[in-house]
């Protein structure tokens, strides 16, 4: 797929865009190390200063942005909106801690001064997906950018006027030329861009085979990864639960971003007393959901971002229908409009070796599992390659913390839904990926933790 605007609503190809070409990245990449010399001498004070403009810039542009995202990946303009308000957070929360974060740290030893200096490594490529456009880019450029790196990004082909906006954005902030850029370029580029040696780590938000691809780059020239990959998030409902608002919540959960979420809850694992009650509510409220142009803030459920993103889930309902699981609502594309609409759709009933066992249903598809108790609904949760999130529902404190200690996930949400805070830290284990984003561990991860000793 070459690199464009392509609305998803309508099928319609915007705009296109040329890629760069080898000689152009070298230049950027140029820029990027030569800037990186000055950047990393300016006081955090300064950067901080910056960083807040950018998000004063994000606030008063908000509905300008928000809308680029709708039209070229087909989020709710709500949502949308949101993410922009987002972004304009992390800028601040790093802004106001960054110092904090990366002060010295004494530690007292054999020698008359020994500590800890947090330094910036330099050039740090991010791989970025299309779902959340901005946030995932913000939220590694806001701690990123105020350790003292600079940033290239190779956002998704088909966000390329979000990938501008947001180079646009820390540009208009005061940030110096060559601290941020996009580059916009395929896929098949990223391996040389990391093979380069001024580019000195790299990471990547996507599926878990570019996150492979990155990774074994990054390897062969001894380079570090943070991957942010897939998840296949259990929601666990046990009797306790608050049913209704337990209810509601799953279906925010599994609808956020059009279902394009690698933290949205996936598989709904509720225990036999209550399963039937659950079953019939929420089938209830996915039919409620008003499914249409995304830029209209009425809209629940806009289109997936790609036909490819349809296609592949569409394959995966069909395969676990053909193999025997039942279709409770939803289940087929929407054929009588253009665009790449699917319905609120509900499986239940999965024989086992169906994909709702090892695979990420990217989209508006709820998988329902009934168990008999606790140890099953872990059992269950634990039982997928994945482990990023997880959120589960109880009143009862022994049951808490059991799902506390026992799922397998980088973190679970006790009655609420899943959701990343610039506060806590964020990422996965298992085929999820590693490393961490927010927090005081993100910024951790793409610094030189360097041991001072004096005697
Ligand atoms: P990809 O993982 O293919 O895309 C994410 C980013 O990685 C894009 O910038 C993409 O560039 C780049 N990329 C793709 N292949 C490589 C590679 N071999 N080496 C380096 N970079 C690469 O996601 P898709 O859009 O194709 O979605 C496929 C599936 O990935 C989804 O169904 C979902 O399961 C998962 N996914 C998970 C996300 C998450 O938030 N964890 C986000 C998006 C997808 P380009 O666009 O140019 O191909």
């Amino acid at each position: 797929m070459g690199i464009a605007t392509i609305n998803p609503a309508t099928g319609e190809t915007l705009k296109t865009f040329e890629p760069l070409t080898d000689v152009e990245i070298a230049a950027k990449l140029g820029q990027a190390q030569q800037a990186f010399e000055d950047y990393r001498k300016i006081s955090i004070a300064e950067k901080a200063k910056w960083m807040n403009k950018a998000a004063e810039i994000l606030e008063a542009q908000r509905d300008r942005m928000a809308a680029i995202m709708t039209l070229e990946m087909g989020k709710p303009i709500k949502g949308a909106i949101a993410e922009i308000d987002k972004c304009a957070a992390v800028c601040r929360y790093y802004a106001e801690n960054a110092a904090k974060f990366l002060a010295d740290v004494a530690v007292e030893t054999d020698a008359s001064n020994s500590f800890v200096r947090y330094q910036p490594l330099g050039i740090i490529l991010a791989v970025m997906p299309w779902n959340f456009p901005f946030w995932q880019v913000f939220r590694f450029a806001a701690p990123g950018l105020m350790a003292g790196n600079v940033g290239i990004l190779k956002h998704a082909s088909n966000v390329p006027q979000c990938a501008l906006a947001i180079e646009e954005i820390f540009l208009q902030a005061g940030f110096p030329v060559g601290v941020f850029q996009t580059l916009l370029v395929g896929a098949d580029k990223v391996a040389g861009i990391v093979a380069d040696e001024r580019v000195k780590a790299a990471t990547l938000t996507g599926s878990e085979a570019a996150g492979a691809s990155l990774a074994e780059a990054a390897g062969k020239h001894i380079k570090k990864t943070v991957l942010e990959l897939g998840g296949s998030d259990p929601f666990i409902v046990l009797e306790s639960a608050d049913l209704e608002t337990a209810v509601s919540t799953a279906v925010a959960a599994r609808m956020l971003n059009n279902g394009q979420s690698c933290i949205a809850a996936k598989r709904f694992i509720v225990v036999d007393a209550i399963a039937d009650e659950f079953q019939q509510r929420l089938v209830e409220k996915f039919q409620a959901l008003k499914i249409g142009d995304p830029s209209n803030p009425e809209t629940d459920l806009g289109p997936l971002a790609t036909p490819r993103i349809l296609d592949d889930l569409d394959n995966l309902v069909q395969e676990c229908v053909s193999q025997g699981a039942k279709v409770l609502t939803g289940g087929k594309a929407l054929s009588d409009r253009p665009g790449n609409y699917y319905p609120a759709t509900i499986l239940a009933d999965f024989p086992p070796g169906t994909p709702a066992d090892d695979q990420e249903f990217f989209g508006p598809v709820a998988l329902l599992f009934r168990v008999a108790n606790i140890d099953e609904a872990i059992q269950r949760a634990n039982a997928i390659p994945f482990g990023l999130g997880a959120s589960a529902w109880t009143t009862d404190q022994e049951e808490c913390d059991r799902l506390i200690n026992e799922i397998e996930a980088g973190a679970v949400f006790i009655n609420g839904l899943v959701k990343s805070d610039p506060r806590l830290p964020f990422g996965g284990i298992k085929r999820s990926g590693y490393g961490r984003e927010l927090g005081i561990q993100g910024i951790h991860e793409f610094v030189n933790i360097k041991t001072i000793w004096i005697k």
